[in-house]
């Protein structure tokens, strides 16, 4: 299709975000009058990451949940499984969650796609211009879930954030770590893997001074995705990784072999947390994803609260008012600054407050909590059994801006 000289709306990036936000677009009706242009830099991504998230029922088109475990087992508590219930824990392959939205995108005759870089993007009077390697043009609104590749690094998106804003950032933004894991899709020559449970934050493994951890998602009894996990300010290195990774499958006692390899690393910190509720229904650069605060900071989870603010801000689009934010309550951003700080200070400690909190809780609160949907009274519950001590000397630290 013709390219144009000025769009309605325009998406940088078609990750998670960029891509849920366009189907909310559409789904609201807004691309029967507005056009669209979509640009992405990395055309011809394929599975580069793994989603899963935790809903009573899921979000993702059907045909890209590939698998979903209703229960969970973590072997360093105890060799019983949990049920999950009302909850299931659902499984999306990138690659099936990209070829799915842009083939039904696709059909959308208001929607352009550009193969190309966003190398700068600048607020003019009326409307926003974006810049890539390849061409100009205008835009009413832009969405950006990528900054332009100056900017990519911490300390830009630092300065965005305060341009975003428009106050300095505080120093207790300054907790910055990194969810790094490495992961393996491996087949086992024997039948080792009940797939009827997904394991999460096995914390049998050596900690250093790290939080570390395997995380296990059997698809079948031969196959599974087994993932060394570390929450710490540097990255797990690869063969630190693949020691790990080599000593738990030896624990599992069969040959096996490797057929994908997973690497990744999720930005831990209260930096892009929104501090502003609303936007004008006028504001024309919208930050999604990611840099729009989906991550919670002590997760690394994000791809649900996408979807949910995809479909809000749509609905805003459309009705022409105050346009949300991915603002979180008050007392979660304190939850996970004063956790933060514990991993960034005490790494060590990280096993402790994890292994307690699925010790004393079920976990249908717990997936509650993380997803900041509990109660007050319920949160004073969860805190009374984690060492509470480390908690209050965090809040002080954090009052004290220390
Ligand atoms: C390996 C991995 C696994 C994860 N697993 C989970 C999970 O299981 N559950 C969960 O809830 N969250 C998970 N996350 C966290 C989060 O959901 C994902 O990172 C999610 O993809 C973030 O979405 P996004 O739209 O912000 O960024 P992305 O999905 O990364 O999309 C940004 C897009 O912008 C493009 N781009 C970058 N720069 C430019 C530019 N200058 N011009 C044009 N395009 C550009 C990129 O190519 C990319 O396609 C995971 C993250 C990683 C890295």
């Amino acid at each position: 299709m013709e390219k144009q000289s000025s769009y309605n709306y325009t998406i940088v990036g078609a990750g998670a975000s960029g891509l849920w936000l366009a189907n909310a677009l559409l789904e609201q009706g807004l691309l029967e009058f507005n056009t669209l242009c979509i640009v992405e830099s990395d055309s011809h991504k394929a599975n580069d990451r793994t989603w899963c998230y935790w809903a009573t029922k899921a979000i993702a088109p059907d045909e890209t949940v590939s698998k979903a475990w209703q229960s969970i087992l973590q072997l360093n508590i105890s060799s019983n499984a949990k049920s999950l219930t009302p909850y299931s824990y659902y499984h999306v392959r990138s690659a099936d969650f990209y070829s799915q939205l842009k083939s039904k995108l696709s059909e959308c005759p208001a929607i352009y796609w550009h193969d190309e870089e966003v190398i700068e993007v600048n607020d003019l009077t009326a409307q926003v211009e974006v810049r890539t390697t390849k061409e100009t043009w205008q835009s009413d609104r832009i969405f950006l879930s990528a900054l332009p590749p100056s900017s990519s690094n911490q300390a830009d998106y630092k300065l965005a954030q305060e341009r975003y804003f428009k106050k300095p950032l505080s120093t207790k933004s300054d907790l910055f770590l990194w969810q790094s894991f490495v992961g393996w899709r491996v087949e086992t020559a024997q039948k080792v893997f009940d797939e009827s449970s997904m394991s999460m934050m096995d914390f049998n493994v050596a900690q250093g001074n790290y939080t570390q951890f395997m995380y296990e998602l059997p698809y079948s009894s031969t196959e599974a995705l087994v993932e060394m996990t570390r929450f710490g300010e540097k990255k797990l290195s690869i063969p630190e990784a693949e020691e790990e990774l080599r000593n738990y499958m030896d624990r599992k006692g069969c040959s096996y072999k490797i057929n994908e390899v997973e690497i990744g690393a999720i930005p831990m910190t209260p930096q892009f947390d929104m501090h502003r509720k609303y936007l004008s229904p006028k504001e024309r650069i919208i930050y999604i994803g990611t840099l729009g605060g989906a991550i919670k900071p002590t997760t690394g989870f994000g791809f649900k609260r996408m979807h949910a603010y995809s479909e809000k801000l749509a609905k805003a689009l459309k009705e022409d008012s105050t346009l949300p934010t991915m603002h979180r309550p008050y007392r979660f951003r304190l939850y996970d600054a004063l956790l933060l700080r514990i991993l960034q200070n005490q790494p060590h400690r990280g096993k402790e407050i994890f292994e307690q909190l699925f010790l004393t809780q079920p976990i249908h609160r717990i997936l509650r909590f993380l997803d900041e949907e509990t109660t007050f009274v319920e949160e004073i519950a969860i805190f009374s059994k984690l060492p509470i001590r480390l908690f209050l000397k965090s809040l002080l630290d954090h009052l004290s801006g220390r």
